[in-house]
């Protein structure tokens, strides 16, 4: 059961090629009961490397992992250690935006 579902840090960002405005998650700490006890997890939101997707995972504080598994349908990799760029026109895409091969 999630209690409460808070935004630590967001940023609603307007790309200034597209005009498109996109809102980026920080870190969401969620409240969740479980069996009688009060937990606290946190999500954070990865991008896809490839298209600039994004999606919003829990995160585990103590194997503090910037990427994902899991690809994105497009087949990238979704990281939260490389600069955002915008996912409607990718013009601020750098060359550190780019996916590993799966392994
Ligand atoms: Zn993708
Ligand atoms: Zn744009």
């Amino acid at each position: 059961m999630i209690l409460l579902n808070e935004i630590e840090r967001g940023l609603k960002a307007t790309c200034r090629n597209c005009l498109e405005t996109t809102f980026y998650n920080g870190k969401i700490r969620v409240r969740v009961e479980k069996e009688g006890k009060r937990l606290v997890l946190y999500q954070r939101e990865f991008q896809c490397q490839d298209c600039g997707e994004l999606k919003i995972e829990p995160y585990d504080n103590e194997l503090m992992v910037d990427w994902l598994m899991e690809r994105c349908a497009c087949g990238g990799e979704f990281r939260r250690d490389k600069p955002i760029f915008c996912k409607h026109c990718k013009a601020n895409k750098t060359e550190l935006n780019k996916s590993e091969p799966a392994v």
